[in-house]
């Protein structure tokens, strides 16, 4: 006992004792990611940003009937923001997520964000209820196609193989999200020993009911976000901050506590 005992540690990021003993009980482990998370690697919401694009807001282009319309200047915006979204990489809440994967029995990330960034830092089992912004398929015979491909072309894409209008691979406003991908987010989130809320506002349904579910369920439930959100008064624990710095130190005490 003496001085060397007392010395700071690493910080306190106060997870309870709950949170700790349900993470290592945990076989199942789920993570919920909206804007937040993407926010925090610079990614823009597109919404009164640069340029020509400043006078759009993003539903009156992100629509099919906008689409059909002028597919030219829809793919204009797109190919502005896959550019910007290519040039932007994955934070240290992105790559804590990875190792989580490599680390629990069965590990989902659910994620309304298109930007791929969860792909790019190492998740595997990806749930996307919005599409992804790197990919994109032909309308009439659905053959997919990368950036790669359709950025090459001049004005609006079109399927080499039937000749039809190729769309990006995202849900637009007024559009279902894809059937397979969210029974599989409603599958794992109802078979959840802990899930995390991360970066979402909790109002935009029909994904904010996905917590609740998890919730209704039994898991352990934990939010992430820099201000509380209508969820937060429903979660079992909230973590208030960037979940950048969130989740590397939460990841980190996991480990250490495995190894006591
Ligand atoms: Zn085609």
């Amino acid at each position: 006992m003496g001085e060397t005992d007392t010395q700071p540690g690493p910080v306190n990021t106060g997870f309870s004792a709950g949170l700790l003993s349900a993470l290592g009980k945990a076989k199942s482990v789920v993570a919920f990611t909206g804007a937040g998370i993407s926010a925090e690697s610079g990614v823009p919401t597109f919404r009164g940003t640069d340029g020509i694009w400043k006078k759009f807001k993003p539903e009156e282009l992100a629509n099919i009937n906008a689409f059909m319309k002028n597919p030219e200047l829809v793919w204009e915006w797109y190919a502005h923001r896959k550019r910007i979204i290519a040039g932007i990489q994955p934070n240290a809440g992105h790559y804590a997520l990875a190792k989580m994967e490599q680390t629990f029995l069965h590990f989902a990330v659910i994620t309304q964000n298109i930007d791929n960034l969860h792909r790019r830092a190492g998740s595997h089992t990806v749930y996307e209820l919005h599409g992804n912004i790197e990919r994109n398929y032909c309308m009439k015979c659905g053959t997919t196609y990368s950036n790669e491909e359709v950025l090459n072309q001049t004005g609006a894409p079109h399927c080499t193989k039937c000749g039809g209008l190729i769309r990006p691979d995202v849900v637009w406003f007024g559009e279902m999200l894809p059937d397979d991908e969210w029974e599989n987010a409603v599958r794992v989130a109802a078979s959840a020993d802990v899930f995390f809320s991360i970066g979402t506002s909790g109002v935009v349904y029909p994904a904010a009911s996905i917590p609740l579910m998890a919730k209704q369920q039994g898991a352990f439930v934990v939010e992430i976000n820099p201000e509380p959100t209508p969820l937060t008064d429903r979660v079992d624990e909230f973590l208030m901050g960037a979940s950048g710095i969130i989740l590397p130190a939460l990841y980190k005490r996991f480990i250490d506590d495995q190894h006591s």
